[in-house]
This record gives C-alpha cells, structure tokens and sequence, in this order.
C-alpha cells in the first residue's frame, strides 16, 4: 500500500508531495467519463479506510529524510473528502508540517456537507472541480451520485469563498462534445463570478480515459478561455511549438488589463522582444506580479 508519492513539479501547484487517502481502491462520489483511473460505481463513503497514523507516520518519515516539497497534496483515488477522519488528519498534519502548505484536489463536493466544509477551511489551498454549470451536463461527464444537486454545490461553493481565508483554485476539464461549447463556457463563467476563486485552471483529457471519450484541440480551449471573463485563468499545458508574437507596449498593457496573464502565457506566447517590454513595465511598477495559488500571473 503505498500513501505517499512524488515528490512531483506541477506547473499548477509547483512541487507536490502527494498523500492518497484511498491507497487500496477507487472510492469516489463521481464516475468520471474523463476518470484516469477505472470505472467504478459512485459511493457515498469510504469502506476501505487507512489509519490517520499510518498517514502521520509516513509523512513525518519524508519530513525527516528531509524530502524537499511546497505543497503537501492530499487526493486519492476517488475523492480525498470521503476520508472519514479528515478533520483530524489536517489537524495532526498542521502541526507537524509548521510553514508548508497543505491542499486538497477535490471534485467539490466537500461543500455539500457541513462538517467537511468546515475542515476544508483549515486547508491552506482548495482546488475544487466544475465542469459544467448546467445540471444536465454535469451529470453526463462527472456521473455523480443522483442526489447531488449542482445548483446547491454552486451556492455551497460561493459561501465557501466567503469564508475561506486560503486560495480557491477552480478547475474545468473540457471532454469534445460535452461541455466544449460556449454556452457551457458562459454558464461556467456566470457560477465563477458568484463563486470568485483565486484561479481557475481549464485542460482536457491527456490521459487514457474511463470511457470512449476524447480531448479538445489546444486551439479550442484557448478560444472557449476566452469565455471566462470574471477570474485569472491559467491554461496548465501548452505545446511548444506555439507561435510566438510581437506586441507593442501599449498591446502588451491592454492585454494586462483586460485579463492577467500568467508566467506560462508570456512564456509561450511571446516574442524575445516583447518579454523584454513585460520585463520593462514589470521594473517600473506599471506591471505587477502575483502570486495566486502558486502561480505567477502578471497583472496591471
Ligand atoms: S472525481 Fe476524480 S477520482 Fe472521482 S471519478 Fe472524477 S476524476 Fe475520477
């Protein structure tokens, strides 16, 4: 049984210790279409629980092999919110961890329960999912459980926000002819200006799924992007091979302004000339830097 993995360098979260809170099974409230790992009949709870001890145990052996991490990430497969003792985990990781940071990769649903919404306040970093705003579509890609009700987990989401003091980062994952349409993508976007997360990360399928689906094009994604207006919004993967462009100061400043753009954007979107023009602006403080969930977006 193994708990702990990585070390792993993410361009969404920078370097991850991962903790897997179902080690034995796949125990999720979701079946997936896009799911990595195998098809299996959505549950309410875990029934295969490892200890809190166990867990304890081998995070603080990394800690003392000196393992070097920023994030300690707590998922699983399934959902990292059916663990039943999730409460005191945190609580005993909190103390053990000082300044590193803990997050959590959840499908949402966190939310929908009182007692879990509450531990999630005490994680440093939240990432939840939401594929579709539209109650049809969500339960064509994400098969949830019936009795989840999207509408509530929405609402639950946004209250949420409220009271978190960490960073919300909120990701999409686009499945080809699902949700990869722009009336998906502006319902998506009305329920992330009510819900206000720090980011949201917006991919499609790289890895084989649990059922016959298929990604979008890079193209398309970068186009249904555009869509989301209300929040900073990081494309986590990019090909290299993506034309590079020369803008003007005065392009470069409008671009900032409409939305920011993160350290991957001017990566692999501009020109030597114009990253020297980011850099410029970035020196006399008309281009600020910050940090949203351990990316870097540049913003006026
Ligand atoms: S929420 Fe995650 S683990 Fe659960 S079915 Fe979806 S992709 Fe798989």
């Amino acid at each position: 049984m193994k708990i702990l993995f990585g070390p792993v360098s993410s361009r969404r979260f920078g370097l991850s210790l991962g903790v897997d809170l179902s080690p034995l099974k796949k125990q999720c409230n979701f079946d997936c279409v896009y799911c990595e790992l195998v098809r299996a009949k959505p549950v309410r709870m875990q029934d295969e629980v490892v200890s809190v001890e166990q867990i304890v145990k081998e995070v603080k052996e990394a800690l003392q092999k000196g393992i070097a991490f920023d994030y300690l990430t707590l998922t699983a497969n399934g959902e990292p919110s059916l663990y039943p003792h999730l409460k005191e985990l945190v609580y005993a990781l909190k103390t053990l961890l000082h300044k590193k940071k803990i997050l959590i990769l959840s499908n949402g649903t966190a939310v929908l329960d009182q007692f879990k919404f509450k531990t999630l306040l005490d994680i440093d970093v939240v990432k939840f999912s939401l594929d579709s705003a539209i109650s049809k579509t969500f339960h064509r890609i994400d098969k949830a459980l019936r009795s989840i009700d999207l509408s509530l987990m929405i609402e639950k989401m946004a209250e949420f926000r409220m009271e978190f003091k960490g960073e919300l980062v909120m990701e999409i994952l686009v499945v080809a002819g699902i949700n990869d349409n722009e009336i998906e993508f502006n319902a998506l976007n009305e329920a992330l200006s009510v819900i206000a997360p720090t980011r949201v990360d917006i991919s499609t399928i790289d890895r084989p799924p649990a059922y016959p689906v298929k990604a979008v094009s890079e193209e398309r994604l970068k186009e249904l992007a555009l869509c989301i207006d209300c929040v900073p919004v990081l494309l986590p993967k990019r090909y290299l091979n993506e034309q590079k462009i020369d803008f003007t100061e005065d392009e470069l400043l409008k671009m900032f302004h409409l939305r920011p753009q993160s350290e991957l954007d001017i990566e692999m979107k501009l020109s030597p000339k114009s990253k020297k023009i980011v850099q410029k602006l970035f020196e006399s403080g008309a281009v600020k830097m910050v940090d949203l969930a351990g990316v870097k977006f540049y913003r006026v």
